[in-house]
């Protein structure tokens, strides 16, 4: 017997119908590429959805048609995710931070038909417009008076003057919420990239999700500086979210230095915010640099969540002691949604001194309601939820691939329908997951395995630290051992000896790196992580003393 409930489909339409009704006057501040800081309201941002939906039909798009973007975080961005996909079309957030040849083989095999750009990245499509095969005309997201004078980009509008000839008036189309919604390519660091393509049911219910307060808890009482760009796994999901619960919203831009983000933070006295560890160095060096800055009165930050790499326990720590900042640690990947566990703590924590507490904010979260988890070795058998034992993450839920765009990769769920993160972890009773190594850069010595990420955590605790990667070199005797490379802080020193001499009593003794090599800057891929195949080519041929 089938239950007696509506059937009313999971659109994104309804969470920005929503915003506009219930949250009309909270706004959504921008600092803008042309400079200045622009204010305006979901009330505002749903009117001009709805004007960027008539220019697009206008223009010819249809449902299912890709439209491309090389932006920022901006409202004009943030326009398009509802714009593009309320009205039924695929909004293609492409990473501007790709090599151009991934830019140009993502952008074909998306088949955009439209790419909406910033000013920033009009160089960057010149270059390669020609190769651009399906790509019908190009939108600068910007005014008549900012419009590049001579771009030789073909069928070149103007964001503002499109948005000017229409009105606000739109219905949002009903369709299956099973309907594709947006479209994100995997980073690909081995291969080529690969598209993952979302539905608008799996974006409201990974909405929902953000929300919990076993989750994210993001709500209308908060004020969140989004610092994670929305070309980078759907800027882990709040465009969205904060559309559901009427959260103020602040973006960026281009300026993501630790300067611009210190103001950001204190003008708008967020107290919300979320970012790669990347970007929190960048701030903590602003800090640094900067100690007269009155921190009491700067920021406000209650909650601020570090994903897409490990966030070093002397970042938790610190944000803690320093700034009162709590750390949610985050796991999850753009075939996700791309959340899958969150760090927030069970009643048993709550007399935790600090020091313990940290550890248990190490740890990449708690598995979210919505997402099935388990652990397996490379025979697929399940191990032991105890915290101990570490085996291949496997994944299923409602927000996670399926497949990817275009049947790339073949068949990717096993048998019992779960997704291979390819990472390696522990899970515990309660739930929290500890990735300790992604599955490739795990560095097995002997045949037993050494997590990268915990010697990398362990390094960057050291003062004179500002970096560190962990990566195997041959051994002759173990097959593989640890090599420490580590970038050091501007103006401090630290030795090899005084390395090794720091980490002795962080990590077991076999643990510890053969060697340790000091290096200007490490290699990242576009989403800020580090590019470890670069470093295994480049000391391929180190030798261990
Ligand atoms: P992107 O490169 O766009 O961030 P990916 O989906 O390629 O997204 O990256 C997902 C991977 O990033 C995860 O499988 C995991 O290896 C890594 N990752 C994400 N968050 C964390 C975290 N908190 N700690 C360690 N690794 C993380």
């Amino acid at each position: 017997m089938l239950g007696l409930m509506q059937k009313e489909p999971l659109l994104i339409s309804s969470l920005i119908k929503y915003a506009a009704l219930y949250h009309g006057d909270t706004e959504i501040v921008t600092r803008t590429i042309e400079g200045p800081i622009h204010r305006y309201t979901y009330r505002d941002l749903h009117a001009r959805s709805k004007r960027l939906a008539n220019a697009l039909t206008r223009l010819g798009v249809g449902q299912g048609d890709r439209i491309g973007t090389l932006a920022w975080n901006t409202y004009r961005h943030m326009e398009l995710y509802y714009g593009v996909s309320g009205m039924g079309a695929v909004l293609h957030t492409i990473n501007p931070r790709l090599f151009p040849e991934q830019i140009e083989y993502i952008a074909n095999h998306a088949e955009d038909q439209f790419i909406f750009v910033d000013l920033t990245f009009v160089p960057l499509l010149e270059a390669l417009a020609d190769k651009l095969t399906t790509v019908k005309g190009y939108v600068v997201m910007t005014d008549r008076e900012h419009m590049p004078a001579d771009s030789k980009l073909p069928n070149l509008h103007c964001y503002e003057d499109l948005l000017a000839a229409e009105s606000d008036d739109f219905d949002w189309p009903e369709f299956d919420e099973n309907t594709a919604s947006s479209l994100c390519y995997t980073s690909g660091t081995t291969g080529n990239p690969k598209g993952v393509l979302y539905s608008h049911r799996s974006t409201v219910l990974h909405s929902f999700a953000v929300c919990m307060k076993d989750c994210l808890g993001l709500s209308s009482y908060d004020n969140a500086l989004i610092i994670v760009p929305l070309f980078h796994a759907n800027a882990w999901g709040i465009p969205y979210a904060a559309a559901m619960c009427g959260a103020k919203l602040v973006f960026p831009g281009a300026k993501l230095d630790g300067a611009s983000v210190h103001d950001l933070l204190k003008t708008e006295q967020c107290n919300f915010s979320l970012g790669v560890p990347t970007v929190w160095l960048m701030f903590f060096q602003h800090l640094d640099a900067n100690p007269d800055i009155d921190l009491k009165a700067d920021i406000k930050l209650e909650r601020v969540v570090i994903g897409g790499s490990a966030a070093p326990r002397a970042m938790i720590e610190r944000f803690w002691n320093q700034l009162g900042a709590y750390v949610v640690h985050a796991w999850g990947m753009t075939e996700m949604s791309p959340l899958g566990t969150t760090g927030t703590l069970l009643p048993k924590h709550a007399k935790l001194s600090d020091k313990e507490r940290f550890d248990v904010q190490s740890k990449q979260g708690r598995v979210v309601y919505g997402v099935e988890t388990k652990i397996i070795d490379d025979d697929g058998n399940e191990l032991p939820r105890d915290g101990v034992a570490f085996g291949n993450l496997m994944v299923k839920g409602p927000w996670i691939t399926a497949g990817y765009f275009k049947g790339d990769g073949g068949e990717i769920l096993d048998g019992d329908g779960f997704f291979n993160t390819g990472d390696v972890a522990t899970l515990d009773p309660d739930g929290y997951m500890q990735i300790t190594d992604r599955a490739k850069d795990v560095i097995k010595s002997g045949g037993e395995w050494i997590s990268s990420i915990d010697l990398e955590n362990a390094a960057v605790g050291h003062p004179a630290v500002q970096e560190a990667a962990v990566i195997g070199v041959y051994h002759a005797k173990w097959q593989e051992r640890p090599l420490l490379i580590c970038v050091k802080k501007e103006g401090q020193e630290v030795d090899r000896e005084q390395m090794l001499a720091f980490l002795e009593d962080k990590v077991a003794k076999w643990w510890l790196p053969d060697d340790v090599v000091f290096v200007d800057q490490l290699p990242h891929t576009a989403t800020g992580k580090l590019l470890k195949t670069k470093l295994r080519q480049d000391f391929a041929e180190h030798k261990l003393p």
